[in-house]
């Protein structure tokens, strides 16, 4: 399997992508996850990145697509994969088709999460992740159970203003990835407003057409 989950940040990408990933045995690749990893650690690619993540942009096409090249090509991508937030341009599409012709495969589906612009804000400006599991909760409508609340942090670009930035920056440079993917008749619609378990129902369904 060879699934991309599309969608506008904060429509639920990753949470569901986790659940899938862990279902399926199937690896997760969040190039978001990569460029967060890499600006903890420090690394120069960390350090370009967040250039851009702190203001809401993408970060270029060039760094994007090494960084998920080099992670395709891993001995554990060769069965099949998940990807959360690329691509995210048509030039990354092209070049992830490109990579995956190289390699012999083609990509099988593309779940798209659809959930309406104030939903958006209102989860993402809620949404924290857990530093130490990684877990990813909603302060109103997913608290933790088992976690300490001091163990949540905030994402840096989690704030009003940039998801706004954000939410502008999808629709111009992301939509457009969706229309790419249907011209391939790959794309399958998921409303990204229903409760998490009945989402990750509706894509188990479309996985297992
Ligand atoms: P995410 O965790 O997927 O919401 O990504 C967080 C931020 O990382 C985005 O707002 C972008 O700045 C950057 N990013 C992640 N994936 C990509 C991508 N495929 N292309 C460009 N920028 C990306």
């Amino acid at each position: 399997m060879k699934i991309i989950m599309l969608g506008a940040p904060g429509a639920g990408k990753g949470s569901q992508a986790s659940r899938i990933s862990a279902m399926y045995k199937l690896p997760h690749i969040s190039t978001g996850d990569i460029f967060r990893k890499n600006i903890s650690e420090g690394t120069r690619l960390g350090k370009k990145a967040k250039e851009y993540m702190d203001k809401g942009e993408l970060v270029p096409d060039s760094l994007v697509i090494e960084i998920a090249t080099d992670r395709l090509l891993q001995d554990d991508c060769q069965k099949g994969f998940l990807l959360d937030g690329f691509p995210r341009t048509v030039a990354q599409a092209e070049e992830l088709d490109k990579i995956m012709k190289k390699i012999g495969k083609e990509i099988d589906k593309v779940i798209a999460l659809e959930v309406s612009d104030d939903e958006i804000i209102e989860r993402i400006t809620g949404r924290r992740v857990s530093k130490v599991t990684g877990k990813i909760y909603h302060i109103k409508y997913n608290p933790p159970v088992d976690e300490k609340l001091e163990d949540l942090e905030q994402r840096a670009d989690d704030n009003e203003e940039t998801v706004k930035k954000r939410l502008a920056v999808y629709n111009e440079q992301t939509a457009p990835v969706l229309d790419f993917y249907k011209k391939q008749n790959k794309v399958y619609e998921v409303d990204g407003a229903q409760r998490l378990e009945n989402i990750t129902k509706d894509i188990i369904e479309i996985l297992e057409k």
